[in-house]
């Protein structure tokens, strides 16, 4: 009988998580999905459930969890500005003790254990694009902090772990993902500029909109996350996953009235405290190492996530 690798995915139902679930169950892995469905919904793994190799189990990574796995992604963490700003303390404390008990997790079972950090430990970068010894400028105690240091001091234990203990560790840092299934209210910019051409409501650019991001789409996250998992144990990362190609907010939203036919128009709001002023990965690594490359250019993503957002509108109604 064939062994099925048994692999752990914490926020398994969030946005990245069910894609990810989902991906690993067409490689015939036995998907063990963990959440607390804080910002995760059923709703995103309800078409995996018939599956006899998929489990999906309500827990709190900030408590201990004591299963039987051989790998471990470990997603669990609200991702939005929104959603982490909520309730801060539980966010730094879903990185922090969630690491330690996840790789807690590792260490007992032998698991390698992969950490979905982010670019958000670079803050508002001086450097740019961002390589990985970018060593990054990070208000430790602005409204981002609960995130940005609790994600900091999750690669710091995965390191330690690593030294002390020789658990095998994959840290890669996500740069803006976007996709079918993100949380319609979450409040990151490419759902809130869909869902407000959709509906022809204004389009809310906080500041100037002349911040930069570079938006990778799901698809071409999950190929680098998931290549660089079965790299050797000796590539710990920190590794950047991202789409290098870079755009400002406007461009954004122009793109979006564009695709979407919207009647929209563009209204300013103030600029979040720390928000940080560009972003672009540097990929260098991932491309040497995996020969990953995003393929999926964002007018492309953008019309399947606007896809999707009219497919929940409707339903909806
Ligand atoms: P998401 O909010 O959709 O998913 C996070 C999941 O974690 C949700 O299902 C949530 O319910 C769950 N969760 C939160 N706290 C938990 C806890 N204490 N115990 C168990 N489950 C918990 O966000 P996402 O975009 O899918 O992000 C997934 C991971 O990737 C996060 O760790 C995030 O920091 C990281 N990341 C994402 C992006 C991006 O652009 N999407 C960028 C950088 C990093
Ligand atoms: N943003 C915006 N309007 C919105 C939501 C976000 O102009 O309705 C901006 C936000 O200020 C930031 C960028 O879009 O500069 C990306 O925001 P998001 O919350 O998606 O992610 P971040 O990269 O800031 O974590």
């Amino acid at each position: 009988m064939k062994t099925r690798k048994k692999v752990l995915v914490t926020g398994g139902a969030g946005f990245l998580g069910s894609h990810l679930c989902e991906l690993l169950l067409s490689r015939d892995c036995d998907v063990l999905c963990v959440d607390n469905f804080f910002t995760g919904q059923r709703a995103n793994v309800a078409h995996l459930m018939g599956s006899p190799y998929f489990e999906l189990m309500r827990h709190d990574v900030t408590f201990p969890l004591y299963v039987e796995v051989d790998e471990i992604y470990n997603l669990a963490c609200p991702a939005s500005p929104i959603h982490y700003q909520f309730d801060p303390v539980q966010t730094t404390k879903t990185s922090v003790h969630g690491a330690i008990n996840m790789l807690g997790l590792a260490k007992r079972t032998k698991a390698r254990i992969l950490q979905a950090s982010t670019s958000e430990v670079y803050g508002d970068p001086t450097v740019h694009p961002q390589t990985e010894d970018y060593r990054g400028n990070v208000n430790p105690i602005g409204p981002r902090a609960c995130y940005d240091e609790g994600k900091r001091c999750a690669e710091t234990l995965f390191f330690d772990y690593n030294r002390q203990f020789g658990v095998e560790i994959k840290v890669i840092r996500i740069f803006n993902t976007y996709g079918p299934r993100m949380h319609p209210n979450d409040g990151r910019v490419v759902s809130n500029f869909i869902i407000q051409a959709l509906k022809n409501e204004p389009i809310t650019l906080y500041g100037e909109g002349d911040q930069t991001r570079s938006f990778c789409y799901v698809d071409d996250l999950l190929a680098g996350m998931t290549a660089f998992m079965d790299t050797d144990a000796s590539e710990t990362g920190p590794m950047n996953l991202g789409n290098p190609h870079e755009i400002t907010i406007r461009e954004l939203a122009e793109t979006v009235i564009t695709l979407t036919g919207s009647k929209s128009t563009l209204i300013h709001r103030p600029l979040p405290e720390d928000d940080p002023r560009q972003r672009q990965p540097n990929i260098t690594k991932a491309r040497a190492l995996l020969g990953w490359e995003p393929k999926v250019p964002v007018v492309e993503g953008l019309k399947k996530t606007i896809a999707y957002f009219e497919g929940e509108l409707s339903a909806a109604k």
